[in-house]
């Protein structure tokens, strides 16, 4: 694919983890995908849960199992957004809690996380 694809990626995103997920996952667009899930549970714990600089121990072990799934997803650079995916790698109860924290969290992504919202949205920056 294109080796350029993620220069808009902000970097603060990535600092901000104390791991880099662009080493954890061998493909730059899992760990794009990985970094908006985790934004997103993080305005889940902020809002719902009243954390305010770490996650709580329940988002912390969902973070961890995205994780996990992300690192064994099969289609890498070609991976469908998760809602069209034929192989859905979320089982119960974790999809449950992960549809909750996307229902949640992802119309306010656009408010913390504007180009990791429209990626979420099946946009390139570039279309911009
Ligand atoms: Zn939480």
């Amino acid at each position: 694919m294109k080796p350029d694809a993620d220069k808009g990626l902000p970097r603060k995103h990535l600092q901000r983890n104390s791991t880099n997920p662009s080493t954890i996952f061998n493909s730059k667009n899992i760990a794009k995908e990985y970094l908006t899930i985790a934004a997103m549970i993080d305005i889940y714990c902020r809002k719902i849960h009243g954390r305010k600089n770490s996650r709580c121990p329940k988002c912390l072990e969902l973070l961890d199992y995205v994780e996990k799934r992300l690192q064994f997803c099969r289609y890498a650079e070609n991976k469908p957004r998760c809602r069209e995916c034929p192989t859905p790698c979320f089982a119960q109860p974790q999809k449950a809690l992960i549809k909750k924290v996307m229902k949640f969290s992802g119309p306010r992504l656009m408010l913390y996380h504007p180009f990791l919202a429209l990626r979420h949205l099946g946009k390139k920056a570039s279309d911009f």
